[in-house]
């Protein structure tokens, strides 16, 4: 078996992992963070920037939990607006504003439609007056200004829009993010100021003496072996998890979990321009363009079992399609749905129905040394890191040796966003990878877009190895030398972290990129070192994903066998 030479440019891969687990058991960390999630990565890379000694430790891989399932809104959230959160939705565009900034990459501006019926829930008015709160709340940070719409200029704009009793309608701006690479890009930002940071890491107990919280117990998940981790402060950002890991520190429940489920179906089966938000029963819903694709989302009913499992069933495909076609002219059916993704929310208990329990977050301390963090959004997850560390710094500073600098995050850019004017450097840098480096415009496009100014080192992995400049397989965007970045840069040390969170192949790809994910084994298994046996083992696993995310499709919702080789 070759070993391709390891990472040209410091890497982020098994082998700092490794190291990671070798300083969790040598070191006395300030703080210990349980979940790398976007809450936990958050809290890492603010408090490694100040100066603090950190370890995350997460038991899948980085964002495999809520944090790559969301809407993958980063948006002030006009529903929360209808219900008074004021000050959560003033936060969020104030965020929004910064993310963009921060990672213009990966955050993009989007308009949205919000058409208006005869006898629907809310007046042309009483929305007018909502837009106008919500521009002004964005403050200096606003994107563009809302507008009203005629009828004929709805349809016009979007023509899939169902027309009996239509008004007109407003048209508004928020953002789309990729949920799971900002999660890495936190992380990795963590890591560069000296985190220790380890995928597939499990805090399994929580330690404590004389009624002090001092560490974990962990086990590996990859070899088995298990250690201890000693820390001043032990942080648990385990979203939907939360309860289970207060239940190691002796402490009762605080969530009320909510499962939110998405269908993709094909952009011609339901062509969109924008992304359009419109109230189904008793929510609101919306589809939003994306690639080739259309995405409908999302459901909101109580969670009781484990988050580890969750999909959309059968009863959460039906429902979206048939908001779809209350909302859109087509006529879709599940038989359109090509791929779907369901979360669950780890929203902070209280009464009332899923979709007006509250998403603002909170911070619960004790036993003394132990904090958890849940609720929140991923579009405010910077501040909530940067309230929770002030707090931690000043509640722990003699333990923490005094006074720390305050937070920069809000002014340092995420890996691969240190650029201005994206759509700028997007057009510009393309041109040179087309004409120069043979790269397809379409693959270009998806490099900048997936690593911003970073798609210059998953270019010197091609240089090494001109064969990894061709797609993974024919028509894929992604180029055979992401499946080696992603493992020597990005810690992805399955076949799924890369085809579900390092890409999106499993999801918006025809036939879920299958072949691709033939061609990323065997470069991921000649980096890490597979044999065939596992490099067949992770295809099998791929393909077991897959096939859970298409289990609505079979009879009683029974867990389906893989696809054949
Ligand atoms: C359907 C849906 C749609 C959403 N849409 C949006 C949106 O559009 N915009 C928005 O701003 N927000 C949205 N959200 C909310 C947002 O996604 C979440 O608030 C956020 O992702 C939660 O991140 P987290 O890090 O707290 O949780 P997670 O991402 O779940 O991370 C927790 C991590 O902890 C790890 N963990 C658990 N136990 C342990 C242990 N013992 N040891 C080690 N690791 C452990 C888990 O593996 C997991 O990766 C949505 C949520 C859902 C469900």
């Amino acid at each position: 078996m070759t070993r391709r030479q390891g990472s040209p440019t410091g890497g982020f891969s098994a082998r700092t992992r490794a190291e990671a687990l070798a300083r969790f058991q040598a070191d006395t960390f300030d703080i210990a963070i349980i979940g790398g999630g976007i809450t936990g990565a958050g809290i890492a890379r603010d408090a490694a920037q100040r100066g603090l000694a950190v370890a995350l430790l997460e038991k899948g891989d980085f964002a495999s939990g809520t944090s790559s399932k969301s809407s993958r809104m980063i948006h002030g959230g006009l529903r929360y607006l209808a219900q008074r959160h004021i000050h959560l939705v003033r936060e969020s565009l104030v965020e929004r504003g910064l993310l963009l900034r921060l990672a213009p990459h990966l955050v993009h501006p989007m308009p949205w439609l919000l058409p208006v019926y005869e006898g629907g829930a809310n007046s042309r008015f009483v929305l007018r007056l909502g837009l106008t709160a919500y521009d002004v709340l964005a403050g200096r940070r606003r994107l563009r200004r809302h507008r009203s719409l005629s009828r004929e200029a709805l349809e016009h704009n979007e023509p899939a829009v169902r027309t009996n009793g239509l008004q007109g309608g407003f048209r508004y701006f928020d953002c789309l993010v990729n949920d799971a690479r900002l999660t890495l890009a936190t992380v990795r930002s963590a890591a560069r100021d000296h985190a220790a940071v380890a995928n597939y890491v499990e805090a399994t107990e929580v330690l404590s003496e004389g009624g002090r919280v001092t560490g974990v117990r962990f086990t590996d998940r990859l070899s088995g072996s298990t250690g201890t981790l000693r820390a001043h402060v032990v942080v648990a950002a385990a979203g939907p998890w939360t309860d289970r890991v207060r239940a190691l520190a002796g402490v009762p429940p605080m969530l009320r979990p909510t499962k939110g489920t998405h269908v993709v179906v094909e952009h011609a089966r339901l062509p969109l321009s924008n992304a359009v938000a419109f109230a189904f029963r008793d929510r609101m819903m919306f589809a939003v363009p994306y690639r080739d694709y259309t995405y409908i989302g999302t459901t909101d009913t109580d969670f009781t079992g484990d988050p580890g499992q969750v999909l959309a069933e059968a009863d959460d495909v039906e429902y979206s399609i048939e908001a779809a076609n209350s909302a859109f002219t087509g006529d879709l059916s599940p038989d359109d749905v090509l791929s779907t993704w369901a979360g669950v929310r780890p929203l902070v208990y209280e009464e009332g129905s899923p979709s007006e329990v509250g998403r603002d977050y909170d911070v619960q301390v004790g036993p003394e040394g132990f904090i958890t963090i849940a609720g929140g959004k991923l579009t405010t997850y910077r501040a909530m890191a940067e309230d929770l560390v002030n707090r931690i710094i000043q509640q722990e500073a003699r333990r923490l040796g005094g006074a720390k600098p305050p937070c920069r995050t809000a002014s340092t850019p995420l890996p691969g966003g240190d650029l201005d004017r994206f759509e700028r450097y997007r057009e510009a840098a393309a041109t040179p990878l087309e004409e120069s480096w043979d790269v397809p415009r379409q693959a270009a496009y998806h490099l900048l877009d997936t690593y911003g100014t970073e798609y210059l080192k998953v270019l010197t992995y091609a240089r090494q190895s001109p064969e990894l400049l061709q797609p993974l397989a024919p028509d894929v965007p992604a180029l055979a030398a992401e499946a080696v970045y992603a493992v020597e840069e990005e810690m992805a040390l399955t076949l799924e972290d890369f085809m579900v969170r390092r890409t999106e192949l499993m999801l918006f790809e025809p036939e879920h990129g299958l072949e691709a994910a033939g061609r990323a084994a065997t470069l991921m298994g000649e980096a890490l070192g597979w044999g065939r046996g596992q490099r067949q083992e992770q295809m099998e696993s791929y393909r077991q994903a897959v096939a859970d995310m298409t289990a609505f499709r079979a009879a009683g919702g029974q867990r389906p066998a893989a696809p054949p080789s």
